[in-house]
Parts: C-alpha cells; structure tokens; sequence
C-alpha cells in the first residue's frame, strides 16, 4: 500500500492529497519564506506534481525569486493559511507546506537552505544539513 499525505488549511475549505514520499523535506529561512510566513522559516515537503491532488479555492502571488525564477505561493482563499509553493526551476514539482499536514509521521527536515538570512532568533535543525543559500540541487 503506497503511503499518503493528506492536509488542510485552517478554514478546511482547501484539502490536499499526496502520494508515496516527497523527494525532499526542507526548511528555508529566505525573506520571501519569512515574510509570507510571519515566522522564522517555512517548512516544505517537495512533490511531484502529478502525485498531488488538491482541492478547494486558492489565491496566489507571484515573484521572481534571487536567481531569476519565478515563484509562485499558493494560499487558501478564505484563510490565507499557506498550502504549496511552485518555483519555474522545477515547473513540474510542487512544495506542501509541512505545518498543513495532518500527520507527517516519518518525515524530518532533511536540509536546511537560506541559513544566512536566518533571524537570530529562531532556530536551526540539530544536525541537519544547512545551505548559506540555495543549492544547486535537482531532484
Ligand atoms: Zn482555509
Ligand atoms: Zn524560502
């Protein structure tokens, strides 16, 4: 039985579903993730897009991230609550956000990327891996 990950926004109008493990589990502390946030960091779980099913009325907004891509956050309609992020270096996957997970049993943060633009007060992972910026990393 292949294992899922189902989620939902605060208000419950937008639901998700994903199939088998993310490719990747990361935490990021770039300003864009912080502002849009309100917090320290996001925590996102990478999928293929294909493997996720997501239901419900999203708004998004668009920028063009430090490296010339375009990125794309996706956030409940009604509730403003965060549910994926989607950036044109990877067109064809998408990043869940963790704390939308109904149970995310198994999965850690595996890496930590924008480290340098951490705030001081919040926190790292204990042994994770951490990038100054973003790596030049493919699934
Ligand atoms: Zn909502
Ligand atoms: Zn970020």
């Amino acid at each position: 039985m292949e294992i899922k990950f189902s989620g939902r926004c605060l208000c419950g109008d937008v639901t998700y579903l994903a199939q088998g493990q993310p490719v990747v589990v990361a935490q990021c502390h770039c300003e864009e993730c912080r502002r849009s946030s309100g917090t320290g960091h996001s925590v996102g779980a990478m999928f293929a897009s294909d493997t996720v099913r997501i239901d419900g009325s999203l708004g998004t907004f668009s920028y063009i991230s430090e490296k010339g891509s375009e990125v794309t956050k996706a956030f409940c309609a009604r509730c403003a609550s965060p549910i994926y992020g989607v950036n044109t270096r990877l067109p064809d996957h998408l990043t869940l956000s963790l704390g939308t997970m109904d149970d995310a049993s198994g999965l850690a943060i595996e890496v930590v990327i924008f480290k340098r633009d951490k705030p001081h007060w919040d926190q790292l992972g204990d042994g994770v891996t951490a990038f100054a910026t973003q790596p030049d990393w493919e699934p």
